[in-house]
């Protein structure tokens, strides 16, 4: 399917076209060339009889007078028309009355038979007449007069000189306007062809064309009974980068991307744009299929090295599914869903990786489908319920502040958690209509509690990455701010580690505007990302949350100890209160009060609550 295949017009037809013009300009010419010959020819003889009845009746008085020097005086006047080589007058005897010859000889009259009316002989050199000289109705001699046709052939030369130039003038505009047209229309045809086939960003063959492909070669499969391959590829952050750095950047990096697929794959490793960050690759050679572990690494790996885009260095990375005719699926449409399935459990262990399809991935994929479908429906109706899990301040152990964490209650399968959902909203963009909710659900319980008397409980509300980074976050929560009147010193967000360092330099711009708003902020997960103390001290955030996974094992784990005790001195030394999430035990409450942890969070206070049971806690924890 190359580009050359939409040249519907061949050359040599092209070339055709503009002869046949030039064919019709020519005989249109020619018969122009013979109508001004016919012309001229004829109003030769007009203007000859014309002279000669002048002539005729200037004579016939002195024909009577017998005055024959005069006549001839008469007809020697016509030498001063140059085409008149020879003029004679007879008699009724055909005898020669005078004459006046120019040029050649004067017929001879004895071998022709008297002239009675008038007669006009032309040739290719001359124009003869014969004209009997009338008087009262009755004959008195005869006028000869001829004519050559110099002067005619000199105004046809020049014709004929005008009108080939004219032709020619015409034909060259004929030409060349025709060329424009077909490049025109040729051009138009390829952009169509282009369009069709071809993806205008990265020039890659598009979805279009490799549906055409994969089921041309389908069909070849099938007959001869052999395998196939096909490979799906998903970039992993794409969507980050087109959210945080536009979509200029985003093409720009789907360039480089499909650069850099190409020259990763062979020759016979044709790579097809199918989507946004999707990209699907076909392999027809059994030896091919047999290594297509080996391909698809090879593929992670280019992949996987930075992208230089206006002097930063963005990291992509592409998780790859693939599936195999005939044993996953007999049609293109199973084949692609099975590709499709396996990549996205590529993502779900961890992005980055290759995965082959399998059965059991078919069921977490259609999964995946329903959950999306059913959560949309969930928000409408109402099936989501925040629950609310006391902070306690050390050492004193007052309740501070509750963290809104967020519960599905599904009409079939019951209470489930955020780590069932959350994820495919955050993949599926649903998680900013639920984040919505969630933060005017928790604005409105945190003004609920308070106009019920229960002072001064601030209220955590999560932040998904993909939450943080739109363009709208900052406008979204001053709207639910006003509409629930919130007082924003008792609330707080928690953004994790992970997503405040994606890209910290738009964070701290962001952070700074919320900050700006009296809201307060906080690291949540902390230690499982790898911050950057140059940007923890310029983050203006408030609390550093130490993740579950580095509470659960103190006092044992000697590495969770050292790294605890050491979060919470660097957190002190850039004032930052410390929060120690999971606590769940006596041991982890006094060591972490030993440590001089500020606040702690988990099971051994309160599991998470629905706002009834926590309205009692902290009721109960005032008196
Ligand atoms: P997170 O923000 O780190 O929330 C703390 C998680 O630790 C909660 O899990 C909580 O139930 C659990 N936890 C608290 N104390 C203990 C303990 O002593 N032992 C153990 N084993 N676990 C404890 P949950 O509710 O399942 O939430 C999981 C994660 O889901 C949250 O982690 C948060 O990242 C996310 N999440 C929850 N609600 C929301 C929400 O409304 N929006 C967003 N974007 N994410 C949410
Ligand atoms: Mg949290
Ligand atoms: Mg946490």
């Amino acid at each position: 399917m190359t580009s050359s295949s939409y040249k519907s017009v061949p050359p040599v037809l092209r070339k055709v076209h503009i002869l046949a013009v030039g064919l019709a300009l020519l005989i249109a010419t020619f018969s122009l060339i013979l109508v001004e010959y016919a012309t001229l020819k004829s109003s030769l003889s007009d203007k000859l009889q014309v002279q000669m009845q002048i002539v005729a009746s200037n004579i016939t008085q002195t024909l009577d007078a017998g005055k024959h020097k005069s006549i001839e005086n008469v007809l020697s006047s016509l030498s001063a028309a140059p085409e008149i080589d020879a003029v004679a007058l007879y008699g009724l005897q055909q005898e020669r009355i005078a004459h006046y010859v120019r040029n050649g000889q004067l017929p001879d009259m004895a071998a022709k038979s008297p002239v009675t009316e008038l007669t006009v002989n032309t040739n290719l050199l001359n124009a003869e007449i014969w004209q009997p000289v009338m008087e009262k109705g009755h004959q008195r001699a005869v006028l000869y007069a001829r004519a050559n046709l110099k002067q005619l052939y000199r105004n046809l030369l020049w014709y004929i000189g005008t009108t080939i130039m004219v032709m020619l003038v015409t034909l060259y505009a004929a030409a060349s306007l025709l060329s424009r047209l077909q490049r025109a229309v040729l051009q138009a045809e390829e952009r169509a062809g282009f369009l069709t086939n071809y993806d205008t960003v990265t020039h890659l063959l598009n979805r279009y064309a490799f549906n055409q492909r994969f089921q041309t070669l389908l069909d070849e499969a099938q007959q001869k009974s052999s395998v196939l391959a096909l490979l799906v590829f998903d970039l992993d952050d794409f969507k980050v980068v087109n959210d945080t750095l536009g979509h200029d950047v985003g093409d720009m990096l789907l360039r480089v991307v499909a650069q850099r697929m190409v020259a990763t794959g062979n020759l016979d490793h044709v790579i097809y744009r199918v989507g946004g960050d999707e990209f699907a690759m076909i392999l027809e050679k059994s030896e091919e299929v047999e290594n297509i572990h080996a391909i698809a690494n090879r593929f992670i790996e280019a992949l996987a090295a930075p992208i230089a885009i206006n002097d930063r260095n963005l990291y992509v990375g592409v998780s790859i599914g693939a599936s195999l005719y005939p044993y996953d699926g007999e049609d293109a449409a199973h084949l692609l869903r099975d590709a499709d399935a396996a990549m996205y459990y590529a993502k779900s262990r961890g992005k980055n990786n290759f995965q082959m399809f399998s059965v059991e991935m078919h069921h977490k994929s259609s999964n995946r489908l329903t959950l999306e479908s059913e959560m949309r429906v969930a928000l409408e109706q109402g099936q989501f319920e925040l629950h609310y899990q006391p902070q306690i301040a050390l050492p004193s152990q007052k309740l501070i502040g509750v963290e809104a964490l967020i519960r599905w209650n599904h009409p079939q399968r019951g209470v489930l958690m955020p780590s069932n959902f959350i994820p495919i909203a955050e993949e599926v963009g649903l998680i900013v209509p639920i984040g919505q909710w969630v933060l005017r659900e928790a604005c409105q319980q945190a003004m609920a509690w308070k106009a019920a008397g229960i002072e001064g409980l601030r209220m955590s509300v999560n932040l998904s990455g993909r939450q943080f980074r739109q363009e709208s976050l900052v406008n979204g929560v001053t709207q639910i701010i006003e509409e629930t009147h919130m007082d924003t010193d008792l609330l707080e967000l928690e953004i994790t580690e992970t997503v405040l360092m994606e890209d910290a330099e738009t964070t701290i711009t962001r952070l700074k505007e919320l900050k700006a708003m009296g809201i307060h902020l906080s690291i949540d997960d902390f230690g499982t990302g790898y911050s950057s103390m140059a940007y923890l001290k310029r983050f203006p955030v408030s609390r550093l949350k130490i993740d579950r996974s580095f509470i659960r094992d103190i006092p044992l784990d000697a590495d969770d100890v050292a790294i605890t005790t050491a979060t919470i001195q660097m957190a002190h030394s850039l004032k930052l209160e410390v929060v120690a999430e999971g606590v769940e035990n006596q041991v982890q409450l006094q060591f972490l009060c030993a440590q001089g942890c500020d606040i702690a969070q988990g099971f051994l206070f309160s599991q998470p609550v629905d706002r009834h049971a926590m309205t009692e806690i902290a009721k109960a924890r005032e008196t």
